[in-house]
């Protein structure tokens, strides 16, 4: 327990390095993008595409590192769980719509009150969601789904994708680990940072082509 202890004050210490380092690198970047924009020609439009997208990429990545900031800068506040979901669905619309996915709710309950700071839960919903289109390539249904149990609420996200293999499961969470092209691999680290700092949980369950299960259990308000 001790050493799960110090590792996890150790990820804290660097989670608020990565995120002063976020801050730094973010406002250089934020002019370079807007010089980028003005120099921007019909010529080689190719090069200025790859820059451009790595630029992107850059920024993607010192959003979710920020989220790693101190657990006292979280605006804890009283929050329908429910609803912010279907904030975060209507959010994700388009984008399942285009991957031909559709996206289905199925709620016990409409009134679970739970502390959290909204845009950081908003964000834990938003990359699950993500993660579970990337994983149905060729389409097919996400089903949120909430059980209340004891003083806890559970969200599942369930995808039909292709599933997380044994060895990948180990692996998720650990910092830029990513199968995909354009992935991060920070999504989940952040998720699970976010979560702890609620004090809840996030499991994985998945079986190999039929799909994966996420579920989060927050604490509902007393
Ligand atoms: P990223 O999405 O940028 O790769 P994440 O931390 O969100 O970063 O995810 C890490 C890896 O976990 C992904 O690259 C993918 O291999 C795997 N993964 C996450 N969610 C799912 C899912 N729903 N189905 C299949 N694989 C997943």
């Amino acid at each position: 327990a001790e050493e799960l202890m110090l590792k996890s004050e150790k990820l804290s210490i660097a989670g608020q390095l990565a995120a002063g380092i976020a801050h730094e690198i973010r406002n250089p970047l934020t002019a370079i993008k807007g010089f980028f924009q003005l120099i921007k020609t019909d010529q080689q439009q190719q090069y200025f595409d790859i820059v451009e997208s790595e630029l992107n990429r850059i920024e993607a990545i010192l959003s979710e590192l920020l989220v790693l900031s101190k657990p006292t800068e979280i605006r804890f506040k009283r929050t329908n769980i429910e609803i912010l979901i279907k904030d975060v669905m209507t959010l994700l619309e388009t984008q399942a719509i285009m991957n031909n996915i559709q996206l289905n709710l199925s709620f016990m309950k409409t009134e679970s009150i739970i502390m959290c700071d909204e845009n950081q839960i908003k964000q834990v919903f938003i990359n699950l969601i993500k993660n579970a289109i990337d994983a149905m390539p060729n389409g097919g249904v996400i089903t949120i789904s909430t059980e209340v149990l004891d003083k806890q609420i559970s969200i599942s996200v369930m995808d039909e994708g292709v599933g997380i293999p044994e060895h990948i499961v180990k692996r998720i969470g650990e910092p830029f680990y990513t199968t995909k092209e354009k992935g991060t691999g920070l999504g989940l680290m952040v998720s699970f940072k976010i979560i702890e700092n609620h004090q809840g949980t996030i499991t994985i369950s998945s079986e190999m082509n039929k799909g994966t299960t996420i579920t989060v259990a927050l604490p509902l308000e007393d």
